[in-house]
């Protein structure tokens, strides 16, 4: 089974346009007269022998076409996976067995899960810390493996210093992780600031639409990155943990307009965290100050927060987030979210709608708890 992936297929992309214009641009198709202006979604399980790829499970072109997109971004190197979590558990088998890592205690709950389950069956040991205390994490990182950052976190809205922190961990001999599902490459490109890993759940802001489950891991385009990037590529293969081409397909098409939803998201986010410090039922918000994601904690604990999230017409109560409509969920619905994390606390995806619309679905569902 050869390792090896296709040539690129695509039209080449100008390293100098901008962001905006590399999203739209990257993963498309060669130019010649009649060409398709969007990649093929690509239905083969295997492949005529003697080419670059020779059985599916080791590469795809339309998983190609999106990585070129998401690397491009990040700038780095993407590999895809079928979900975010799959691409979480290709970084964690980065570190042998018996390593020490150390991760964000408020981390994605499925993480957290990843990692306790790992511990629990005596693989790795496990640091939890409060990755907006730089202090308390570099105290953590004596003889460690592995850091997990996410920032921000997922769903308190913690912010780690991504320099320092990357920066400590390598003074030590530890690879850096950062899961930047929330921030996107639109508002942080944690490469830029040294670190070896990206993780992505393009399921969320990527891809865009809650119509998908896809991860990925992008590494720099330096020789150090491509050790890891032939380790992860090996462990995908291995492990199988691979993407469909129709979910690919479609993650790219919403990459397409991720910087336009996400300035959007952005800025109804603003306007709203501002009004919600002003609302009587709402004790406190947590908004990082960017992006699209934010948490209020409601007056009246668990019962006022769940009568919230099922009171709102336009926000859906939903799981996930990163969507074009607005979610909101409370968090300790869930019995493996960190129990740090309060009853009252409503995370909130922030979407692309009128922010007026928004503000009085929400508000009226506030007004009638307080
Ligand atoms: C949702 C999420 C994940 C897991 O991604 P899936 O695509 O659901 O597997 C990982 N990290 C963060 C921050 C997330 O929000």
């Amino acid at each position: 089974m050869a390792m090896s992936e296709p040539e690129p297929q695509s039209h080449p992309v100008d390293p100098r346009w901008h962001a905006q214009t590399r999203a739209v641009a990257a993963g498309r198709p060669t130019r010649h007269t009649g060409a398709a202006v969007n990649p093929a979604v690509t239905f083969t399980s295997t492949y005529i022998a003697d080419g670059p790829l020779n059985y599916a499970r080791v590469g795809n072109p339309t998983w190609t076409a999106l990585e070129e997109a998401i690397g491009g971004l990040e700038g780095g190197d993407a590999l895809t996976f079928g979900s975010g979590m799959a691409a979480v558990s290709a970084v964690v088998s980065l570190v042998p067995l018996g390593a020490t890592v150390v991760a964000a205690r408020h981390a994605y709950n499925g993480t957290t899960t990843l990692l306790g389950e790992r511990a629990a069956a005596g693989a790795l040991q496990v640091r939890p810390v409060d990755i907006d205390d730089t202090e308390q994490v570099v105290a953590a990182l004596d003889e460690a493996d592995l850091l997990i950052i996410e920032s921000p976190t997922n769903p308190m809205m913690e912010v780690a210093d991504i320099p320092a922190l990357t920066a400590a961990a390598h003074e030590r001999g530890a690879l850096v992780a950062c899961d930047n599902t929330f921030a996107t490459p639109v508002l942080q490109q944690p490469l830029r600031d040294g670190v070896d890993v990206v993780i992505h759940s393009v399921t969320k802001y990527l891809a865009g639409h809650s119509d998908v489950l896809l991860g990925a891991v992008v590494t720099p385009a330096d020789e150090r990155g491509r050790v890891l990037r032939e380790r992860i590529l090996t462990h995908r293969t291995t492990h199988g943990a691979i993407p469909g081409p129709m979910e690919a397909f479609l993650a790219l098409r919403g990459l397409r307009t991720l910087h336009v939803r996400v300035e959007r998201a952005s800025a109804n986010a603003a306007e709203l965290a501002g009004r919600l410090q002003g609302h009587p039922a709402v004790e406190r918000v947590r908004y990082p100050g960017f992006g699209a994601m934010l948490a209020i904690e409601v007056r009246g604990g668990a019962d006022a927060a769940e009568q919230v999230s099922a009171a709102t017409r336009l926000w859906t109560h939903s799981t996930s987030l990163g969507g074009v409509e607005s979610q909101l969920e409370r968090r300790r619905r869930y019995d493996l979210e960190a129990k740090t994390v309060p009853e009252s606390l409503i995370r909130l995806s922030v979407g692309i709608e009128h922010v007026e619309d928004l503000w009085s679905d929400l508000a009226a569902a506030l007004d009638a708890v307080s």
